[in-house]
């Protein structure tokens, strides 16, 4: 099974940089690995990869032409976009919620584009029901289509602090069986904190792949983590 690497580079980087990320891409990607770099939408264009795929950071939930500030789908296709992140907890905060976030993932899904579902509990120790529900809003509109969700509890983006293993596969199994009620198949990837010293004990999870922040940054160390997945 290919195990998945997204890089989301937020609101980072410059041309310079993208450019180094795609050297270290294109020496570090081997066929077992399915990497997917999601830079700023203008860094787009410049993203020639030879092996890895390009992912999106965002989408419209709409294909509203009167949309102003917003991306949509052919326009990510036509730069060879072929995934999008949704949901992430970072556009929640900014009042992103499950109803956008399943008009994002319906708009995804019926251009043929792969939705990277973010979904994660707010604080340590809240209820996994949390994450139950916006499992089940985010596919309320689609009943097809290949979807990926990211377990990405919100207390473990840039903390520094990490979910046991046992807690992740916990999360796991609970987003593959209430995706399956809706009759989807889903991968989960595991996101939050994850860098070059954890990564030996990440792996270990259920996970079938990582949302990278942060440390897609440190080119170093993401070429560290991009090897031992080799
Ligand atoms: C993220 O923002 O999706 C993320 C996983 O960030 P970090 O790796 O920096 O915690």
């Amino acid at each position: 099974m290919h195990k998945m690497v997204v890089a989301n580079y937020k609101m980072n980087g410059d041309r310079k940089f993208y450019s180094r990320v795609l050297k270290v891409v294109n020496k570090y990607n081997k066929k077992d690995t399915k990497i997917i770099l999601c830079p700023p939408f203008v860094y787009i264009p410049f993203m020639k990869l030879k092996s890895a795929n390009l992912g999106a950071q965002d989408i419209s939930s709409t294909v509203n032409n009167k949309s102003t500030g917003q991306i949509g789908p052919s326009m990510l296709k036509e730069f060879g976009v072929k995934y999008t992140l949704v949901g992430h907890s970072e556009r929640r905060a900014e009042g992103e919620t499950d109803e956008t976030v399943a008009m994002k993932v319906k708009t995804a899904v019926s251009h043929d584009l792969v939705p990277i579902i973010c979904v994660g509990e707010e604080k340590k120790g809240d209820k996994i029901d949390i994450v139950s529900t916006q499992v089940e809003k985010a596919l309320s509109l689609v009943d097809k289509g290949e979807i990926i969700f990211a377990y990405e509890p919100v207390w473990a983006i840039g903390s520094g602090i990490q979910p046991t293993t046992k807690q992740i596969n916990k999360a796991i199994s609970t987003i593959k069986k209430v995706a399956s009620k809706s009759g989807h198949e889903v991968k989960v990837l595991y996101g939050g904190s994850v860098n070059g010293n954890n990564f030996s004990e990440i792996v270990k999870t259920d996970a079938d792949g990582y949302l990278l922040g942060g440390v897609s940054n440190r080119l170093d160390e993401f070429a560290s983590i991009l090897k031992e997945m080799q």
